[in-house]
C-alpha cells in the first residue's frame, strides 16, 4: 500500500462502527460474518461507472454516488424479499482528486447503510488513470425457502407495484430509495409468488418476470401509477413521451413489482397507507397463461404492449 492508501484505510476503519454480525471486522485479510440463525444468505453485486451510470459534478457529488451504489444493490435485496445485513464496496478512484472522492463516497455509503440497518463489512480501494468505478456486493438474509423469485408468477395472480414510476432522471435516479423496509414487511405477512425491482423500466422488468415465470400479463393502463416527475418530464421542451410512456419505459424507479394471489394482493392494499407501507400500492393488472404483455385501455380495448426500457449495450 502507498502511504496515502494506508492513511486512508486507517481513517476509514476508524469510521466503521462495530457490528455484532461481524466476528472478524474489516481490517483483516477478510471479514468473517455470523449468519443469522435459520436464515439463508442472499448475495448480489452491482457496478457503477462514471460516464455510464452517473457523471460527477455539482448535481452529483461523490456522496450521491456512494448512496446510489449501495441503494441499487439494496433494491435487489428487496426484490428477493430479503433483509440487508452487510455490504462490501470496491472502488477504483481516478488518480486526480481520489482522496476527496473516497471520503465523499464513504459519507453516502455510511448514511444509507445506517438507514437500512446493514454494516459496511469490507472493501478495496484502487486508483487508476480512468473514471470512478464503484462496485457494491450486498449480503441479505431471508427465511429458508421464502426468497422471492422472478419465476413464480401464476395465471390469475394480481400484479402489484409500490410507489410511482417514470421521470427518475429529474433526480430520483440518484436519490434512490430502495424498498427494503416495505419488502421485509410484505414478506413477513403476505404471500408473494414472484417479484422484481424496476431498474430498467416498468414494462421491461415486468416482461422479464413474466418470461421467467412462463406467463404473460394484462396491464390496465389507467391504473399504472405515474410519478409527478414523469408528468414534469413530458412537459420539457423536446420531450416526445407521454407521462404514461415515461412510467412504462423509464429506468431507475427502483420500485417493486409483485405477483400475488388475489386475496393476498387485496389484503396488502388494505394494509397500505401506514408505516412501513406509507407509499402508494397499486394493482396494475393480472398474470395470464398466455405469454406476452397486453395493454388494456380505459374502455377495455386490448393491444399488445411492447416492453421498453434501458438495455446495456455491448458488442460481441
Ligand atoms: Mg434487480
Amino acid at each position: 500500500m502507498t502511504p496515502v492508501e494506508t492513511e486512508f484505510v486507517t481513517w476509514l476503519l476508524d469510521r466503521i462502527p462495530a457490528d455484532p454480525r461481524l466476528e472478524v471486522p474489516p481490517g483483516d485479510d477478510a471479514a468473517v460474518l455470523r449468519p443469522p440463525a435459520m436464515r439463508r444468505t442472499v448475495v448480489t453485486v452491482d457496478m457503477l461507472t462514471e460516464g455510464v451510470d452517473f457523471i460527477l459534478g455539482p448535481d452529483c457529488p461523490p456522496r450521491a454516488v456512494g448512496h446510489k451504489a449501495v441503494a441499487v444493490s439494496l433494491s435487489d435485496l428487496a426484490a428477493m424479499g430479503s433483509r440487508p445485513e452487510a455490504v462490501f464496496v470496491a472502488v477504483c478512484l481516478p488518480q486526480t482528486g481520489g482522496d476527496v472522492i473516497a471520503r465523499g463516497l464513504l459519507e453516502g455509503i455510511q448514511s444509507i447503510t445506517a438507514e437500512h440497518g446493514c454494516t459496511l463489512a469490507g472493501g478495496d480501494t484502487n486508483s487508476w488513470d480512468g473514471p470512478l468505478v464503484v462496485s457494491v456486493t450486498a449480503i441479505g438474509s431471508v427465511p429458508p425457502g421464502r426468497a422471492w423469485r422472478r419465476d413464480g408468477a401464476q395465471p390469475g395472480d394480481l400484479l402489484v407495484v409500490t410507489g410511482a414510476c417514470g421521470g427518475s432522471l429529474l433526480g430520483r435516479h440518484l436519490a434512490v430509495q430502495p424498498r427494503c423496509r416495505e419488502a421485509i414487511f410484505i414478506e413477513s405477512r403476505f404471500e408473494v409468488h414472484a417479484a422484481i425491482d424496476v431498474s430498467d423500466g416498468l414494462s421491461l422488468d415486468l416482461s422479464r418476470m413474466m418470461q421467467a415465470s412462463a406467463t404473460g400479463a394484462v396491464v390496465r393502463l389507467a391504473n399504472v401509477p405515474i410519478h409527478a416527475d414523469a408528468r414534469r418530464m413530458s412537459l420539457l421542451p423536446g420531450d416526445t413521451k407521454s407521462p404514461l410512456d415515461h412510467a412504462l419505459s423509464d429506468g431507475e424507479d427502483f420500485e417493486l413489482i409483485l405477483a400475488m394471489p388475489p386475496d393476498a394482493a387485496h389484503a396488502l392494499m388494505a394494509a397500505a397507507g401506514q408505516a412501513p407501507l406509507d407509499l402508494p400500492i397499486t394493482i396494475i393488472g393480472e398474470v395470464t397463461a398466455e405469454p406476452g404483455l397486453i395493454a388494456e385501455d380505459v374502455d377495455g380495448t386490448r393491444t399488445a404492449l411492447a416492453p421498453r426500457g434501458y438495455v446495456h449495450a455491448f458488442n460481441s
